[in-house]
């Protein structure tokens, strides 16, 4: 077993400030990470963790070493539902999704069905030719389809524009939305209205990241009004959970915002 569990409060702190997928254009001014290797007791489980977030909804994270940032964690989420699981996001790379699979089939007996890609990453989609092979569908912006399809990545099946309610195999909502560019022209945020959970993705950052990481396929200038966008959009979201780092509340959509405010290009 390659997956472990861990209690919300004592998650192994993520890098800060990193979003690297795809990322090897970045420049300089990525913060140094602390390291981000699980503690002695858990090391033997190094790739993949489940976190839980709410009642049946986790986050899965996963690590890569990317150079020349070293081990990199990447977050998405796991909504399992009684006959069938949603992803948003897959792990780094196929390997990684296929564990991720084997995992929640044992764990929860039900197959991942259906994943939402928000943006066309390496940390976002890696894993998605593996999950299209295990029978999974997926989902993303028309632009993301765009993007994986010129860079030559593995391509979401189904493209939408702007925004959609998905009502999921795994029996939750979803609404995905397209708020403007900020991390990447095409990110999007997916909120689960039965928890209040808003997955911000790569456009938002975690409370310990001190700047945006990744512009390189970004939009710097737009970025804010994304996050007004985003905040206006659901209103009533609780959990925040970021492409990189620990989960938060709101202020993460404040803190974002002071981030780029704070933006050197
Ligand atoms: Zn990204």
């Amino acid at each position: 077993m390659t997956i472990r569990a861990q209690r919300g409060s004592v998650l192994v702190s993520a890098l800060a400030a990193v979003c690297v997928a795809g990322c090897v254009k970045q420049n300089s001014v990525e913060s140094k990470a602390p390291s981000a290797a699980p503690s002695a007791e858990t090391s033997a489980l190094p790739d993949l963790e489940l976190i839980p977030l709410a009642e049946g909804v986790w986050i899965h994270r996963s690590y890569a070493d990317i150079q020349p940032w070293g081990r990199v964690s990447a977050n998405g989420l796991l909504v399992i539902g009684p006959k069938a699981a949603l992803l948003i996001d897959t792990p780094w790379n196929d390997a990684q999704m296929s564990e991720l699979y084997a995992e929640v089939k044992r764990r929860f007996d039900v197959p991942i069905t259906e994943v939402i890609v928000t943006h066309a990453h390496d940390d976002n989609l890696g894993g998605l030719a593996e999950a299209h092979r295990l029978g999974a569908h997926s989902i993303a912006e028309e632009k993301t389809l765009e993007i994986a399809r010129d860079g030559g990545k593995p391509v979401p099946e189904k493209g939408f524009s702007s925004s959609r309610t998905l009502q999921s195999a795994a029996g939750v909502t979803a609404e995905l939305f397209f708020p403007g560019p900020g991390h990447a022209r095409d990110n999007i945020a997916v909120y689960l209205p039965d928890t209040k959970i808003l997955f911000g993705g790569c456009l938002i950052k975690s409370a310990d990241a001190q700047n945006l990481g990744n512009t390189a396929d970004g939009d710097v200038s737009s970025w804010s009004a994304s996050v007004d966008a985003l905040e206006a959009r659901f209103p009533e979201a609780e959990i925040v959970v970021p492409g990189h780092g620990d989960a938060g509340d709101r202020a993460l959509l404040a803190h974002t915002r002071y981030l780029v405010s704070t933006h050197r290009p």
